[in-house]
């Protein structure tokens, strides 16, 4: 039975379907939305569809921009010999944040998981490989997460890397055990740079 306007189910189903929201937290938004100006919507639903048609991988390090080279890749004040890898561009802009890093980085947008069906070939890892081979690299720093998943990662990557000769870290596991690194605080995120090991 539909309880409302076939117009709302379908946009309760299309909000359902994004991460983290529930069937509860969509018919909120649905209801909400349709009580909006439509000009309020509107500026919703263009930026949607802006992001999705301008944003691009940056050639470089595969994170999300709205040019061939994102900006801290074009930044020549960086650190171009030390590459942090993170698993996505929320990580990566956790540890922008802090300031602190002065490398660059290279954006996985996943991580191995055998459970999932996920291998090598399906994140980022052919174009670090690519990088290491053209660009002159002195550190890669693995900033995956400590999950299972990111420390499966992690030892493919340094196997990967060993051969080589470039030094290849891994940040401190001070990072709480499947804790996605953004939600992790600027301390911990410095703490566990500074005490990085080496692979
Ligand atoms: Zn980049």
């Amino acid at each position: 039975m539909d309880l409302y306007s076939g117009y709302i189910s379908r946009l309760i189903e299309e909000l359902s379907a994004l991460p983290g929201i529930g069937n509860k937290s969509a018919q909120r938004l649905a209801f909400y939305l349709v009580n909006q100006p439509k000009e309020k919507v509107k500026k919703l639903s263009d930026s949607i569809m802006e992001a999705r048609d301008k944003v691009r991988y940056c050639s470089c390090c595969c994170t999300l921009t709205d040019q061939e080279i994102c900006p801290i890749c074009a930044n020549e004040k960086r650190d171009h010999h030390t590459i942090m890898v993170v698993e996505n561009p929320r990580d990566l802009a956790a540890y922008e944040k802090t300031g602190k890093f002065e490398g660059v980085y290279h954006v996985l947008h996943g991580a191995i998981s055998p459970m999932l069906g996920i291998g090598p070939g399906d994140i980022r890892l052919k174009e670090l490989m690519q990088r290491l081979q053209t660009e002159e690299v002195t550190e890669v720093i693995i900033a995956t997460n400590s999950s299972l998943e990111g420390e499966t990662t992690a030892m493919y990557i340094s196997k990967l890397i060993k051969p080589t000769g470039i030094k290849v870290t891994r940040i401190a596991s001070g990072v709480p055990v499947g804790g996605d690194l953004e939600y992790i605080d600027e301390i911990t995120l410095l703490r566990a740079l500074e005490g990085r090991t080496e692979l």
